[in-house]
């Protein structure tokens, strides 16, 4: 168990302080290439020898990004350019950004007028993902990425080095899925608040670092009684569920999180770099590969919400709860169906707002708490 609670402050420490990782990464000569929410190609980053770093805004009450995002910008685009605008992610060599709804489309423009000194390496998802040319569009808006990578780190990515970085990427999926299902047997142990750091930490550490801290973590856990859960649990979905002031909300109320369908969390290991031809082609293909989620289209209405009913229905969770980041209107999309689809399929489900502008949530503490009294 001491074990088990260095590795969780680990954890927790790195995941609240990804600045001064950064600064250690540049001190030791390193390369840091941010990348913005979700499905940027990090392999592309470690197969170039620099260390990629995610970037999801954080709790902030953005002045400086008013001046080239407006109010109705969603809350994470507005954090993320006023850390960019006010130097907190000095140091960092360039940041790749997919283009993946409109507002990304306007934070180009806005990033560029507003943070100088961070070249952004944009590209686009197509969202017409059954284009039969959709497959060597994204591939070609891959070898742009590629190419500034290359120029930036001086370092040609070999196909032979793409395959290895892709493996280790596909372990890393594997690693963080372990994780998820031991940590269900051990809700004494990890919290939601635990749950969510380790998740957020590793997006900010090295792929190989992060196998190695996780699997340890794991190990470790696996090595404890299991844990017969007796209260509540619920399947969070959205792009985020912060700040830990929501997450102690579920903890205080005896409800548990078994699962997560988090942009920021478990919905980038949920698919693998498929096998492929050539690396850049496994590269594109995992985009084909999505399903369920509000950023890859999908014609099939219905999809997510069966989706997460089911995911649900596995995980012994009766609750869907989705975490509705202020102003995505790609989320806001999803939600009536996501509702219908669950509550057809005998479940609960209900919305939070999610804002980080605020680390207080009387609305999500009220839901949270009637949910728990039902
Ligand atoms: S998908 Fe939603 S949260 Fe992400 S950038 Fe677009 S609008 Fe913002």
């Amino acid at each position: 168990m001491a074990d088990i609670k260095t590795l969780l402050a680990q954890f927790d420490d790195i995941s609240r302080n990804p600045q001064r990782l950064l600064k250690e990464y540049v001190d030791s000569g390193e390369k840091v290439i941010a990348c913005f929410p979700i499905y940027t190609p990090e392999p592309l980053v470690a197969a170039a020898g620099m260390v990629p770093m995610g970037i999801w805004g954080g709790q902030c009450n953005p002045q400086a990004a008013g001046k080239y995002a407006p109010i109705f910008t969603c809350s994470i685009m507005r954090s993320v350019l006023e850390f960019g605008m006010t130097g907190a992610y000095k140091g960092v060599s360039a940041a790749i950004m997919p283009i993946i709804c409109d507002t990304l489309r306007g934070t180009n423009s806005a990033w560029r007028a507003g943070v100088k000194d961070i070249e952004p390496i944009t590209f686009i998802y197509p969202q017409n993902r059954k284009d039969p040319g959709a497959v060597d569009f994204l591939i070609e808006e891959l070898k742009t990425v590629k190419n500034a990578l290359e120029r930036i780190s001086g370092r040609e990515i070999t196909d032979t080095s793409l395959q290895q970085a892709i493996a280790l990427y596909n372990k890393k999926h594997a690693v963080m899925r372990a994780f998820c299902e031991t940590a269900n047997e051990h809700l004494d142990i990890i919290k939601p608040a635990d749950r969510h750091h380790v998740m957020k930490a590793v997006t900010f550490l090295k792929a190989e670092k992060a196998i190695e801290m996780v699997v340890a973590l794991t190990e470790a856990l696996k090595a404890e009684p299991i844990c017969k859960w007796q209260g509540k649990k619920v399947l969070l979905t959205g792009i985020t569920c912060e700040p830990d002031e929501i997450l102690g909300y579920f903890a205080d109320n005896g409800i548990a999180v078994v699962g997560d369908d988090l942009a920021q969390e478990s919905r980038q290991y949920r698919s693998d770099y498929p096998a492929a031809c050539s690396a850049m082609e496994s590269l594109a293909l995992h985009w084909f590969a999505i399903k369920g989620c509000s950023v890859a289209h999908d014609d099939n209405n219905t999809a997510r919400g069966d989706m997460l009913a089911q995911m649900a229905k596995d995980l012994g969770a009766d609750c869907v709860v989705l975490c509705m980041m202020r102003f995505c209107e790609i989320e806001e999309y999803d939600q009536p169906s996501v509702i219908t689809q669950v509550s057809k399929a005998g479940l609960m489900s209900f919305s939070i707002d999610i804002d980080q502008s605020t680390s207080e949530s009387g609305q999500a503490l009220t839901k949270i708490q009637a949910y728990a009294e039902n």
